[in-house]
């Protein structure tokens, strides 16, 4: 239940990228962490409902999904505009920065795009930076998939 965060719980290729970039990150003391990797149906439900149903029914659905109440202003904003997310495949990943152990969501543009431009030398695809994106950059810093034509494919 929950938010699995598993690279395993991913497509073999995407698996294997992303595991070569925590590796350098690491390597480089680059201080990133996996958000999510597969989403199951109930929790993309209780995403897409977010921003969109009333508190009471969204939190219904979270705790159903196994995830966390949140709050009426976190209820005021949609997080996906999509039932069909990649990640229900296993072919997205969300990686975010890190500060003082935790999630850096609030990161300055330079530091997500450190991370967006070096994660897609290793073939992972920083939708967020350009390539996909359809709701402006920011929206979904975190979201990443496969490459296509990767050179080292
Ligand atoms: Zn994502």
């Amino acid at each position: 239940m929950g938010i699995i965060k598993s690279v395993d719980r991913l497509q073999p290729e995407l698996a294997r990228r992303t595991r070569i970039f925590l590796e350098y990150c690491r390597e480089h003391a680059i201080d990133v962490c996996i958000i999510e990797t597969l989403r199951r149906l109930e929790v993309q439900e209780a995403y897409y409902a977010q921003g969109r149903k009333p508190l009471e029914t969204v939190n219904e659905l979270r705790k159903k999904a196994g995830l966390w109440a949140i709050t009426e202003s976190e209820n005021s904003r949609t997080v996906t505009n999509t039932m069909k997310s990649r990640h229900m495949e296993g072919n997205a990943v969300d990686i975010c920065p890190m500060k003082n152990g935790k999630p850096w969501w609030n990161a300055p543009d330079e530091v997500w795009e450190e991370i967006g431009i070096l994660a897609e030398t290793f073939g992972l695809d920083w939708c967020a930076g350009g390539y996909g994106q359809t709701w402006g950059k920011g929206w979904d810093n975190p979201h990443f998939e496969l490459m296509a034509n990767f050179p080292g494919n």
